[in-house]
């Protein structure tokens, strides 16, 4: 089984043994012993601004693959980290590399790193990431920081204090997966951000079903009342984009437009213009 999988260098396990391999305390054990420069990368999907048609930031999200355990998905590896309190050494690092990666971009295109609440929970860990974005030499302007409504949730209180510290640096700040919490939309307007992320589920399938699109309406409707910027995730398919455009929506994202690939990748795409795998958005304009 595993003789026939070669992924680059990767060891891929048979399926029967992943569930054991897999367990917290086996990603845990290599988590500990993971050289952070080597194992892990980043890849980069755009959020794209569809009514000007350019790249308006690009996601960096977490790739792991562990000598001992193979490639492990960070909707593992984040919580094992989250837990076992290694998270903040894997965030210094990926902030360090993503900022340095966008040192041959565009001015205009900014960068999206997601931060575990973990990571802006204590004042000592936001010293830390303040101090390697003034390090790196790159515009807080440049920077939008997400993070998870659950997360923030967990203690509101002090998760705004945290929020308006990090924002005075001047980055922006995102509640990522909107709507898979609970009771957002009583709290969302105390909370510092900028921006809002329209959690995946809400899209997919709002060709069938109006109530999803009406939703989606709605939280487009308080973003504009509030100034917050509003992204819609997940967006796979061309029927999809159009009824958001149709809606109203400004800036998504999904695997339609680009999915997330390496720094060379997006490079040799060329920077803020327009991906090749995004062109349904021009190609289909409605015909007037
Ligand atoms: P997220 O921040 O909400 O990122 C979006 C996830 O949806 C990514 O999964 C992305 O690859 C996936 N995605 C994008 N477009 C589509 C689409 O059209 N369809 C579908 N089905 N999926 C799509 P990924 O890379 O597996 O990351 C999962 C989660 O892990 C992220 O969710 C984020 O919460 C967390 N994460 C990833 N990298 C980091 C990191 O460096 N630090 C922290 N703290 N969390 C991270
Ligand atoms: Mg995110
Ligand atoms: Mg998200
Ligand atoms: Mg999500």
């Amino acid at each position: 089984h595993a003789k026939d999988c070669h992924r680059g260098t990767a060891i891929c396990f048979a399926p029967e043994h992943e569930a054991q391999l897999r367990s917290h305390a086996v990603i845990e054990q290599a988590l500990r012993s993971a050289d952070l420069e080597t194992e892990f990368s980043l890849v980069y999907q755009p959020i794209v601004d569809v009514a000007e048609d350019r790249v308006d930031a690009y996601e960096a999200l977490a790739r792991w693959t562990s000598p001992t355990i193979g490639t492990v998905s960070p909707g593992d590896f984040i919580v094992v980290a989250e837990r076992s309190g290694l998270i903040l050494d894997v965030t210094r690092a990926l902030l360090r590399r993503a900022l340095a990666d966008m040192a041959t971009w565009p001015a205009e295109v900014r960068l999206s790193f997601n931060l575990s609440a973990h990571d802006i929970a204590s004042s000592a860990c936001r010293a830390d990431i303040m101090e390697i974005v003034r390090q790196s030499g790159i515009a807080p302007g440049r920077i939008i920081f997400e993070l998870t409504e659950t997360g923030l949730m967990r203690d509101l209180v002090d998760g705004r204090d945290a929020l308006t510290e990090l924002k005075a640096l001047g980055v922006g700040l995102a509640l990522d997966d909107f709507g898979t919490g609970y009771s957002s939309l009583s709290y969302v307007h105390k909370l510092p951000i900028t921006k809002l992320k329209i959690d995946r589920s809400f899209v997919t399938n709002i060709c069938e079903d109006t109530a999803s699109l009406n939703v989606i309406r709605a939280i487009i409707d308080l973003c504009r009342n509030l100034g917050f910027d509003c992204v819609v995730e997940g967006v796979e398919t061309v029927e999809q984009m159009l009824l958001l455009r149709s809606a109203g929506c400004r800036f998504m994202q999904g695997y339609l437009l680009q999915k997330p690939l390496p720094r060379d990748e997006i490079e040799a795409l060329g920077g803020s213009r327009l991906p090749v795998a995004s062109k349904p958005v021009r190609q289909l304009q409605p015909a007037i």
